[in-house]
């Protein structure tokens, strides 16, 4: 893993030789012969260490990554003592593939937050900014008012939640979840 992480940045033409399946999963910019992992393009290598996927960027085309300072939209995809999430939009621009996530309690936000069960549920979508890039794990915050959920959906019947102050519910079945929500939460406000 560490030999690996040590070839992110590096120059590649078509043809060049990146690493082997048994590593890691090949991303955009790459393709698979007997399982080597080999460029497609000329560009530099970028090792998302968390998915553990390779993809190769253009020199030509300026790239859509994330950087400190971007702002994501994306999916939960779990959470435990961190959440997990799939961004599938950097500052506004969808990308093709997606980049992992690493939300930390302590960057949810600036209120006391009991455990991440009480901030996301996965499947949420929700807009997150890049904090830092330190060994090619992208970590997220959501420690901004325009920042958090988005979109939730009830965990019990599956209809859209509505927000409530800082409480969501659902219209169907009549419970309260509680979330981390971006002020422009995509649910109608009741109040
Ligand atoms: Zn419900």
């Amino acid at each position: 893993m560490k030999l690996i992480s040590n070839r992110s940045g590096k120059f590649v033409v078509p043809g060049s030789k990146i690493g082997v399946i048994e590593e890691v999963l090949p991303g955009q910019g790459t393709y698979v012969e007997n399982g080597k992992i080999l460029s497609s393009i000329t560009g530099n290598i970028l090792i998302d260490l968390l998915s553990r996927k390779v993809t190769v960027l253009s020199k030509v085309r300026k790239p859509i990554v994330p950087r400190i300072g971007s702002i994501a939209t994306g999916v939960v995809m779990n959470v435990q003592k961190n959440a997990n999430i799939r961004m599938f939009e950097i500052d506004g621009k969808s990308i093709s593939g997606f980049f992992s996530g690493l939300l930390h309690i302590s960057n949810v936000s600036n209120r006391f937050v009991k455990t991440m069960y009480d901030a996301f549920k996965p499947g949420d979508v929700i807009r997150a900014k890049v904090i830092s890039t330190t060994n090619q794990v992208f970590h997220l915050s959501t420690d901004d008012p325009k920042l958090g959920v988005l979109y939730a959906l009830c965990s019990n019947c599956g209809a859209p939640l509505i927000k409530n102050g800082y409480v969501l519910h659902c219209p169907s079945c009549k419970r309260r979840k509680s979330r981390k929500t971006a002020s422009d939460f995509i649910g109608q406000t009741t109040r």
